[in-house]
């Protein structure tokens, strides 16, 4: 319990960890940056109540009749770590004794856990979508875990608005404005703005999203309206125009279909406007960091995203596909993947071999490298962290 939380709540023994110097100041120190005069102005706990209250807290806590006071001499990072003044204070007044480490070392063998090493080929996937591929290119084991035994995660953070929904929100936001435009069109910046405003509330009623939970995103909308809209002319001057947004794909591989929402389609002017006609470009929106976007870019065939959306679209040999990034600094802009043709053919012929060698029983290992187990869903199942090192 947090010290205060001990008040009028009488226990018959204590454990207070963590009484050293940091962790239990005497004088607590005030949360935000204001001065002393605003505190007072505004009602907020200045220091002086702050300390009361601490010392308030303390002398409660030690009226219990059995006080075990805890404290480490050192830090993580090694730093010695001196125990509380208020522990201190109270070694100087001979009103504490040095306690005894009741603990004995002891021996244990260490077990480590394999690594676990499954065969998936009684556990057929019927469909594939684009993040289920890119899991079985990151860790076999994971997309055994999360995608053919099924093991999803909770969504653990359900009613609180994070980037995630942002980006969701975003996208929806995009499609009725291009959708609305697209049915009586308009070039006029400010009816643009006004409609990709007009977007923004319809779909946040939609979706009931609290005022209150909303207000981190809504205070940079108009940034990123503005740099949107930017991107968007400089985007229709070039000659190009909104088809389609959100449109589900499909497309059969061998036993597997592979499934996809394809953010947004527009038709564009091919180089040679005469000979060709227009072309397609699919686009990805990013709500990321634009470094992420870049290094999508960079990483060629390791990143199958784009890849996977053009293989959604058939064999169009004309077809383009760019990420664009949506800023909320103010800036759009978009990232076209040059080569998205033959990393197109190069990953249907590695999907057909994947699903191949795991039809005919090749182990999924679970590789447990680098980022992808940062903020991994099976981390609990493959054990990771009880592999032998
Ligand atoms: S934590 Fe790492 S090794 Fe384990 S399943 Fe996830 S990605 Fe694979």
């Amino acid at each position: 319990l947090p010290l205060p939380q001990l008040l009028a709540r009488p226990f018959a023994a204590l454990v207070l960890p963590g009484c050293d110097e940091k962790r239990l100041p005497p004088v607590p120190d005030p949360v935000g940056s204001w001065s002393r005069a605003q505190r007072q102005a505004w009602g907020l706990p200045t220091r002086e109540t702050l300390a009361a209250a601490q010392r308030a807290a303390w002398h409660n806590a030690l009226h219990t009749p059995v006080v075990d006071l805890l404290w480490r001499s050192g830090d993580d990072g090694g730093e010695p770590l001196l125990a509380s003044a208020l522990v201190l204070a109270l070694q100087l007044e001979g009103a504490a004794c040095t306690g005894v480490d009741a603990r004995r070392p002891r021996s244990v063998a260490a077990a480590p856990t394999p690594r676990p090493l499954p065969q998936g080929q009684a556990l057929a996937l019927r469909t594939l979508s684009s993040t289920a591929y890119s899991d079985l290119r990151l860790c076999p084991y994971r997309f055994f875990a999360l995608r053919q035994l099924g093991l999803q995660a909770a969504d653990e953070l359900a009613g609180e608005v994070d980037k995630r929904d942002f980006g969701n929100w975003l996208h929806a936001v995009l499609q009725a404005f291009h959708e609305d435009l697209l049915r009586a069109p308009a070039d006029d910046p400010a009816t643009r703005v006004a409609r990709l405003d007009g977007a923004a509330q319809a779909v946040t009623q939609k979706q009931g999203l609290g005022a209150g939970e909303f207000l981190p995103f809504a205070a940079g909308w108009p940034p990123l309206r503005d740099g949107y809209l930017h991107w968007l002319a400089q985007h229709e001057g070039a000659g190009a125009s909104f088809r389609q947004a959100e449109q589900r794909a499909t497309r059969p591989l061998g036993p597997v279909q592979l499934v996809g929402s394809i953010d947004r389609i527009d038709a564009v002017a091919a180089a040679d406007a005469a000979a060709n006609g227009p072309q397609t470009l699919l686009i990805d929106y990013k709500t990321e960091d634009v470094g992420r976007t870049r290094q999508r870019l960079r990483a060629g065939a390791q990143d199958t995203q784009l890849a996977f959306y053009a293989a959604l679209l058939g064999d169009d040999d004309g077809l383009r596909a760019a990420y664009v990034n949506v800023g909320e600094r103010g800036q759009t802009q978009m990232y076209e993947q040059a080569d998205v043709l033959p990393l197109r053919d190069l990953l249907l012929a590695g999907i057909a071999h994947d699903f191949g060698r795991i039809a005919a029983g090749a182990p999924l290992p679970a590789l447990g490298e680098g980022a992808a187990c940062t903020h991994c869903a099976a981390r609990g199942l493959c054990r990771k962290d009880f592999w032998d090192a």
